[in-house]
């Protein structure tokens, strides 16, 4: 199923006070639905020694969120210069951070080593150079390429650009132990939304082969293998939950294996996002027109500003209509925002409740990848983010973007140059 029964019990009814409160549209998040997420991953590999969860910033990039995250023990897992620094106002340094980028720059470097510095996951056996300061403990992305296929949002390993390919793994490691490396990390992230809990069993076996192929070139241990993230969520009615605890089981079972072969196992850490928040969090708008062509529309008040899933990947978010039972009287509907591109879609030719001015809908699992991904194409501004707190307050952890902030890069020093070519 999309969204928790507990979760629309405790907002379903407080909707229209919220909405009428603040104003729509906004995603809110639910906190006690993300703890329980959090805290049924640490009980799930409780038997691993060392396992942890760097939260994927980039699916939901909010400190309040963040927090929550930090509070239970996590990490970070961030991709940008401004990623480390929402991790370190939320008071993460070091070995609580983890940046996986790619195509790296040199200011991204430096944003990762400065400032307490961080665990390096480096993309490709070129930058090696590039690192500014060689850190004791290193991190590389192994892409599989043939030896493995991947999944629809990532793609075939063979085509994907992340990564060091398998016959250049021995060669990184190595070079990285002569500029000064002595603690090694193995990465890799291969699926994305992934339902069968399977695929990422296998991933965690090809990271210990791997790991124990690399170890025995070279003769190092590996302090961690990190299967990236990708574990994926039901976005559909009919989709089975993703199997948590027997990939748990699963997995603790290979690291006892690796353990009484080699006699000793890595860490086993994991970068989650989706998995974390994804269904912890809905995009509420209101119906603000009703056309009808030669389809009928529903006009809401946000646009795939909001949410770029649909457009991007065809992607279904669960909808239903606050008040309006689904066994109810219904109508095929595309539901639709304001920009001026006919993939500004958030559902197709979906049968809901029949849909009045005024009505509330509440846009499903937008908790991981929903406001992050927004844009201001068309001049389409980003809605306001809450937080739907344990305690039952309702908290504004984002403000709506304005005007004068889609208008704030125009203002700057003006500045021209004459070439002196040409
Ligand atoms: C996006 C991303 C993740 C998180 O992916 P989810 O599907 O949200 O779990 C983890 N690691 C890396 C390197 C990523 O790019």
């Amino acid at each position: 199923m999309p969204m928790s029964s507990s979760y629309r019990d405790r907002l379903f009814p407080i909707l229209p006070e919220i909405a009428a409160n603040f104003g729509t549209p906004f995603h809110i998040y639910d906190e006690a639905g993300i703890r329980q997420t959090g805290l049924r991953l640490q009980q799930a590999f409780a038997d691993l020694p060392g396992f942890r969860e760097y939260f994927a910033v980039k699916a939901l990039p909010n400190p309040r969120i963040m927090e929550i995250m930090r509070a239970m023990g996590f990490g970070f897992d961030c991709s940008s210069a401004a990623e480390l620094t929402l991790a370190r106002q939320v008071g993460a340094h070091g070995d609580d951070v983890m940046f996986t980028s790619n195509n790296t720059s040199a200011a991204e470097f430096l944003a990762a080593q400065n400032n307490g510095g961080c665990l390096l996951n480096l993309d490709d056996i070129s930058l090696l150079p590039k690192v500014p300061r060689m850190p004791e403990t290193i991190c590389f992305r192994y892409n599989p390429g043939p030896r493995r296929s991947g999944n629809s949002i990532i793609g075939n390993p063979v085509e994907a650009k992340y990564g060091v390919a398998h016959h250049q793994l021995i060669d990184a490691y190595r070079s990285a132990m002569n500029r000064g490396a002595r603690r090694f990390g193995l990465h890799t992230m291969l699926a994305s939304n992934e339902l069968n809990y399977a695929y990422m069993v296998q991933t965690v076996q090809m990271l210990l082969d791997v790991a124990a192929w690399v170890g025995n070139e070279l003769g190092i241990r590996f302090d961690f293998v990190n299967m990236g993230g990708g574990l994926g969520i039901p976005y559909r009615p009919e989709d089975q939950p993703f199997k948590l605890e027997a990939l748990a089981r699963e997995v603790t079972g290979l690291f006892e294996d690796f353990g009484a072969r080699h006699g000793y196992a890595p860490r086993l850490y994991m970068e989650s996002g989706r998995f974390m928040t994804g269904p912890h969090g809905v995009l509420v708008v209101k119906a603000i027109n009703r056309k009808e062509i030669y389809r009928h529309y529903i006009g809401v008040d946000a646009s795939m500003s909001a949410l770029m899933r649909p457009a991007m990947y065809g992607a279904y978010h669960h909808i239903e209509v606050l008040g309006k039972p689904a066994d109810g009287p219904s109508q095929v509907v595309d539901v639709v925002g304001s920009l001026c591109e006919n993939n500004d879609k958030f559902a197709i030719q979906r049968e809901l409740p029949q849909i009045a001015e005024g009505d509330l809908l509440v846009i499903q699992d937008t908790g991981a990848h929903g406001h992050a991904m927004g844009f201001n194409y068309n001049g389409k501004l980003r809605p306001q983010e809450l937080l739907l707190r344990d305690d039952g307050i309702v908290e504004l952890i984002r403000r709506a973007e304005t005007e004068a902030d889609y208008l704030a890069t125009l203002r700057f020093e003006p500045r021209q140059m004459a070439p002196k070519r040409g």
